[in-house]
């Protein structure tokens, strides 16, 4: 019998840039002042609809550029979400890039309760950013992170975007090199991948060679871990105390809400997904299907999700939420044997340097099921 836990958290999807950078693949238009007003009406209803009252420990504003709402239109949404009910201990995080956050903005921040920022860099080097099709100059960066500071937000995020086609080792090191002055607390990284609809696959541009990207993400990992980050998830390195407490739900497969265009929810063994068509969603159509799933899809997202962090799957708190072992469901003997996996204090995990492969590790373990 699955023992479930209560939704703990809530996403919030604002679709909105100034912007298309060449590689989005994500749910986004461009800014339009009166598409926002009626979103953000059709928002509130939504979260009416579906939101039961739980108190949440996460709050997460992503898009989109959450930054790119004006003071009035974000000082709106933030109303709108102060009817989630909130704990005392709760992590909020706005999503934005540097050259839309204003000083007047972080203070409406500040007067919302935010205390999660996270910008999307990617770049600091001309060429990579025009290859991106972003732009933003250091001046902005550092003046937005200085008046973040100033105002006392102690817990900042940046996006590090690597294997561009057009970058090498040395464009690489000076990203890190530059993200590393500005000693935020939480990095995530992102190796480019071109995915097909964008610009970049229009233009028939190439993912760079797997060895170059296996280069890059050893480079990112010896140089962070050098300089103190903890290399908590396959992709996210933090200061210690600062893993990201929202993302940390996603990977522990705890449930979730998502509201907002093309945002997914996770909610009652059924994972939700709302339509990407923006005037289906202003019709107040919001969502576009719905997959129940089984104990067994349950459980491999179980193994998928907790294999992406250092500490891996809890044993025993497996054993609670699905009454059985994990070895009785799966023989991993041979990948523990042969050191693709690691058994210890009772957690189960990848070690470090085979995280580039977890997705083959992960393909064994569940192709290796006992009664399979
Ligand atoms: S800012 Fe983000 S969501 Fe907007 S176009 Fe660029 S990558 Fe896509």
């Amino acid at each position: 019998m699955l023992k479930k836990d209560k939704v703990r958290s809530a996403y919030i999807h604002i679709p909105f840039c100034n912007n298309i950078c060449s590689y989005c693949d994500f749910c986004k238009l461009l800014y339009n002042k009166k598409i926002v007003s009626n979103y953000l009406e059709e928002l509130a209803k939504e979260i009416s609809l579906i939101y039961q009252g739980e108190e949440l420990k996460t709050i997460y504003i992503g898009g989109g550029t959450p930054s790119a709402l004006s003071v009035e239109e974000l000082e709106t949404l933030f109303k709108i979400l102060t009817r989630l009910n909130r704990s005392k201990e709760l992590e909020y995080t706005i999503e934005g890039n540097f050259e839309s956050t204003t000083k007047e903005k972080l203070l409406l921040y500040k007067k919302y309760g935010i205390n999660r920022l996270s910008f999307g860099l990617e770049s600091i080097s001309n060429k990579n950013l025009q290859f991106l099709e972003r732009t933003v100059i250091k001046q902005q960066v550092e003046e937005v992170i200085k008046k973040a500071r100033e105002l006392g937000f102690n817990n900042i995020n940046i996006d590090l975007m690597y294997a561009l086609p057009t970058e090498t080792e040395n464009d690489l090191n000076i990203d890190l090199d530059y993200i590393l002055f500005l000693n935020v607390e939480h990095i995530s990284t992102y190796s480019l991948i071109i995915e097909p609809h964008t610009k970049l696959s229009i233009k028939s541009v190439k993912n760079i060679d797997e060895d170059l990207d296996f280069k890059m993400y050893n480079l990112i990992c010896e140089k962070l871990k050098l300089n103190n980050y903890f290399h908590y998830e396959i992709s996210n390195f933090s200061k210690n105390g600062f893993q990201s407490k929202h993302n940390l739900c996603y990977w522990n497969n705890q449930e979730y809400y998502g509201f907002g265009l093309g945002a997914s929810s996770y909610l009652n063994n059924c994972r939700i997904n709302n339509t990407k068509s923006i005037n289906k969603y202003l019709e107040g159509n919001f969502f576009l299907n719905k997959d129940f799933l089984s104990e067994e899809d349950k459980i491999e997202y179980e193994i998928m999700l907790n294999l992406r962090k250092n500490e891996g799957i809890n044993l025993e708190k497996f054993r609670e939420k699905f009454g059985r072992e994990l070895n009785s469901i799966y023989n991993y003997y041979s990948l523990l044997k042969d050191g693709f996996l690691i058994e210890k204090d009772n957690y189960l995990f990848i070690p470090e340097e085979k995280w580039y492969i977890s997705n083959e590790i992960i393909i064994r373990i569940i192709e290796g099921e006992v009664d399979g």
